[in-house]
């Protein structure tokens, strides 16, 4: 037998590398940006056309190259950042890995002129499957102006998985606000096929955040300000009354550095808890400065998640930091600004629906201690169910329900002796002669409203109502980039929705039970609750609109239920395929038996 191992050649290395860091058009535009802000630019255009699946270019007026570092730049490893390994922990560029540029030259035809102030002449390249195809001198002003065309052209399975121009431009949109922000000192534009979007004039940073979220929050920001030896806030947040039923207007920066953060966001929640209603975000552009020795960019390619040496500073520091901040306004009625002794107990900090939170509540004593052996059991089988559902048989089909209100309709097939009760008003129980069940109606009635969606999605559209006073709701333009995605789907759900101008869009209809007069809340929580689940890339988009949706309309926990609407509860759980988990993996049923509970009394 011959050896078989071989060197992979440096176009095909140099593509699955690529894939590490630019993943979509998205992920090159934060690199261009990002590339330009390093020049020392104070002037940046973005211009997409097809959301850059044809052609993304960034055009500044930086520092420009040399001709030889201009094709350096794009070799792998090629980075005027870093020259020693010391240097890493002391950056203050965004970029220093030396990938993005080869990354790009590897998967997308690639225009680059460029000059510095001190040349005569600028330089042009062009560059495809990683090799410089032409070179030749340009007129250029200084700066550098870097143009891919047909991003993946090369790599036709990574193309295929590119979303819809919708969805590429909303990531976009989200990458361009998320490095314009932090530099509101630079001029920034974004046009996309010819029009322009974003037009940001140089400004403070209160003047950028209101061109970026909108008019709505001038006069409605409070600053953040608070300054130690060990490290430095500043931003703003909103008042408590802009606080939204979206998570969209909230960002974190560390040195300048857009961060994706669920503990920090928790701090800053944690801040405003008593000052607005539980379901609803505050607003904020925070930015925390500190030494880089004490953070780790490195653990990610994208680096937008990092590490920091001392969370629990951080996190009570943040805290604190908005509460001065809210008290300062008179807007939070006492004082407190003591770094909270309850940080320790962070367990808590909000991740829905993780594998983490699944351990984790699973692990519980009162989970454990319902479900150890002799106690109680998770019902996870159809057959586990026959005895319960002989209660409860020929499923119906007619039922309707929404998350307000399980419509009362007496169901007289149900047999008498099926009493249901409902316990701490948020469990159904059911009892029969080997013992009783409990159902957590919250969980059971996601299951129900899911394969509803399902079926809907599939066969049966779910009936609408016209509005009467059609509802108009205004969005960022991210959000609007997100619904215009979804729009095809809610239709199958029963909205009837248009886009109405910029960002502003019409609820004509609304599924037939859905109450009138609250489509806007309801299609805003469940953008809301699509945008939790949005990094989730193991489902697609509907399977994620479709949990939204049932998450968002079920009936909540602590709702007080009539007798007729547990029995309809009950029925429509037992005719679901999937009755005993809820479509976010929590336990719907569990049972307990009297021979085991005879045994625990000693009967
Ligand atoms: P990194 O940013 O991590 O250094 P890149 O691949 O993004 O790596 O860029 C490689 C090098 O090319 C940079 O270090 C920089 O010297 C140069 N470069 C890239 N873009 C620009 C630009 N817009 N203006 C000037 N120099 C640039
Ligand atoms: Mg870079």
């Amino acid at each position: 037998m011959s050896d078989i191992i071989q060197l992979l050649p440096d176009n095909i290395a140099n593509q699955i590398a690529a894939g590490e860091v630019i993943q979509r058009p998205a992920s090159a535009v934060k690199e261009l940006l990002e590339n330009a802000v390093d020049a020392g630019a104070d002037e940046i255009k973005l211009f997409v056309t097809d959301a850059g699946k044809a052609q993304i270019q960034v055009i500044d007026n930086g520092s420009g190259m040399s001709e030889t570092d201009a094709r350096m730049a794009f070799e792998r490893h090629a980075t005027s950042k870093i020259k020693k390994i010391e240097d890493l922990f002391s950056i203050k560029t965004m970029g220093f890995r030396g990938e993005a540029l080869a990354s790009i030259a590897a998967v997308s035809q690639v225009e680059l002129k460029s000059k510095r102030k001190e040349d005569d002449a600028g330089i042009y390249i062009e560059i495809e499957n990683s090799r410089v195809i032409n070179q030749e001198p340009v007129a250029w002003e200084k700066g550098t102006s870097i143009s891919m065309k047909n991003l993946f052209f090369n790599v036709p399975a990574r193309r295929n998985f590119l979303k819809s121009n919708s969805s590429e431009l909303r990531h976009i949109i989200d990458e361009f606000i998320r490095v314009s922000m932090a530099f509101p000192e630079i001029f920034f534009s974004f046009s996309s096929n010819g029009q322009e979007v974003f037009h940001l004039e140089k400004g403070s940073l209160k003047q950028r955040i209101v061109q970026i979220l909108g008019n709505s929050y001038n006069s409605k920001l409070v600053s953040v300000q608070e300054k130690t030896d060990y490290m430095n806030i500043s931003g703003f947040v909103g008042k408590p009354e802009t606080a939204k039923k979206t998570r969209g207007d909230q960002y974190f920066f560390v040195n300048n550095r857009f961060i994706k953060s669920a503990y920090l966001n928790h701090a800053v929640n944690n801040a405003f808890s008593d000052l607005i209603p539980k379901d609803s975000f505050p607003m904020y552009a925070l930015f925390i400065d500190l030494n880089p020795a004490e953070v780790d960019i490195n653990v990610h390619p994208t680096k937008q998640e990092i590490k920091f040496e001392d969370e629990k500073i951080i996190y009570a520091f943040v805290q604190a930091a908005v509460k001065h901040a809210l008290a300062q306004f008179s807007i939070t009625p006492t004082l407190d600004f003591d770094l909270d002794p309850g940080i320790q107990k962070l367990d808590a900090v909000n991740k829905p629906f993780t594998e983490e939170e699944k351990t984790r509540s699973s692990n519980s004593s009162l989970f454990r201690s319902f479900t150890e052996k002799n106690q109680a059991h998770f019902i996870e089988k159809r057959s586990d169910l026959e005895h319960w559902k002989d209660l409860y048989e020929s499923p119906s089909t007619s039922l309707k329900s929404n998350s307000s209100v399980l419509i009362e309709k007496p169901q007289t097939n149900i047999a008498e002796t099926s009493d249901v009760f409902q316990i701490l008003n948020s469990y159904i129980l059911l009892q029969n002669d080997e013992g009783f069940v409990l159902i957590n109606q919250q969980n059971a009635h996601e299951r129900v409203l899911y394969e509803r969606y399902i079926r809907a999605m599939s066969d049966k559209p779910i009936a609408t109502q016209k509005s009467l006073f059609p509802a108009s709701v205004e969005l960022s333009v991210a959000d609007a980039a997100l619904l215009s995605e979804l729009i095809p789907d809610l239709i199958a759900l029963g909205f009837i929705i248009e886009p109405f101008g910029s960002n502003t869009f019409i609820i004509q209809g609304s599924p037939a039970d859905v109450s009138q007069g609250s489509e806007k809340y309801i299609l805003e929580n469940i953008l809301e609750q699509y945008k939790h689940f949005s990094s989730d890339i193991k489902h697609s988009r509907r399977e994620k609109l479709l949990r939204s949706m049932a998450l968002q309309q079920s009936v909540k926990t602590g709702t007080v239920l009539s007798k007729s609407e547990m029995q309809n509860l009950v029925k429509e759980l037992f005719g679901c395929s999937i009755p005993s988990v809820s479509p976010n993996g929590k336990p719907v049923i569990m049972k307990f038996e009297k021979s085991e509970l005879d045994k625990m009394f000693g009967r």
